[in-house]
């Protein structure tokens, strides 16, 4: 199975670019920068990697985010995910990436811009194509959501530009105040992917879906909480983007054995596996495709028909979804 696994043509739909920095690229750059992130090796940094809720996890990835200063950081950090990627032979990939907190760190639209679209280049020519999702914090000011849609629909746009998404804690922040924002971004050409049914439960979901008009929901596994919000995903063939190891560290999940990916799927949902934060959850995405199977008994048409069902989620045209289609088809077929 690890070798069919490690084989498979990879598509990922749900992966933060800021949660993707291994530790010692946190510590390398924290030096380099002299700035303190509460750790003096790198191995007291990856311990100091503790999930207990969930707002003490943002301020975990706010942390690693402040090591972060300049263009050639983000291509730093991208051509390392991307490296990771290409081992991993995932052919295409949606990235969230949240400028607020690099312009809250100084960084210019223009230096955000340039890291993206280096970073983007050397991702190319490992045989990864990245698009961009903008990434929004919902605890922060509406505001903060326009000038981020401004900033990437504007002339500091970064390329391969996609999508708009809401995080952070959902718990007393609810989807809708963001509908402005979201209506904004929709006419500009941006589809709407944000996160919901992750901390807070199905309605969450549902406003994530009639307010924000979601194209696909990051998390979503609560929506099982609710069988007409269930119903209303299955019909309209919105896909969740499920994290295994996401959900059982932040404790959405007591365990991995608890975890609801049988019943999502048997009830029809669409779903895809992704690694969310593989930097700060040390995993991968072929280690996620291996939890589906060995915890859930996933088999290989399985693993390769959730692949297929993130292509033909994924912002892509037609042409390039047929195309990473037959690369799976062909990889199945031998
Ligand atoms: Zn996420």
């Amino acid at each position: 199975m690890d070798e069919f696994i490690a084989g498979l043509p990879k598509i990922e739909l749900h992966r933060h670019l800021e949660g993707s920095i291994r530790p010692e690229t946190v510590f390398a750059l924290a030096r380099e920068h002299s700035i303190d992130v509460g750790a003096d090796s790198v191995e007291g940094l990856a311990e100091s990697y503790v999930f207990g809720d969930f707002p003490s996890f943002v301020d975990l990835f706010i942390r690693t985010t402040k090591v972060l200063r300049r263009s050639g950081d983000l291509e730093l950090i991208i051509t390392e995910m991307a490296r990771e990627m290409a081992a991993e032979n995932t052919r295409y990939a949606e990235v969230f990436f949240s400028p607020v907190w690099h312009q809250m760190n100084g960084m210019t639209e223009r230096s955000i811009a340039a890291g993206l679209n280096a970073g983007r280049a050397v991702a190319a020519g490992f045989g990864v194509e990245l698009a961009w999702i903008v990434d929004n914090s919902r605890h922060l000011d509406v505001s903060s959501g326009f000038d981020a849609v401004d900033f990437v629909t504007g002339p500091n746009a970064p390329e391969g530009m996609v999508a708009v998404g809401l995080g952070g804690p959902e718990v007393g922040f609810p989807p809708e105040p963001w509908k402005p924002v979201f209506d904004k971004a929709r006419a500009a050409g941006l589809e709407a992917i944000p996160h919901a049914g992750e901390t807070v439960g199905a309605e969450s979901v549902r406003g994530a879906v009639t307010a924000l008009g979601a194209k696909r929901i990051g998390h979503g596994v609560r929506c099982l909480e609710d069988p007409e919000v269930v119903s209303m995903l299955v019909d309209s063939g919105i896909p969740i983007d499920v994290s295994l190891t996401s959900n059982r560290l932040l404790g959405v999940v007591e365990s991995d054995e608890r975890h609801p990916l049988k019943e999502l799927i048997a009830a029809g949902l669409q779903v895809t596996l992704n690694t969310d934060d593989p930097g700060l959850f040390r995993t991968t995405l072929h280690k996620e495709l291996a939890l589906a199977t060995s915890v859930h008994g996933i088999t290989r048409e399985g693993l390769a028909d959730h692949m297929r069902i993130a292509v033909r989620h994924a912002c892509l045209s037609p042409e390039r979804q047929r195309t990473l289609l037959a690369e799976i088809d062909s990889y199945m077929s031998v």
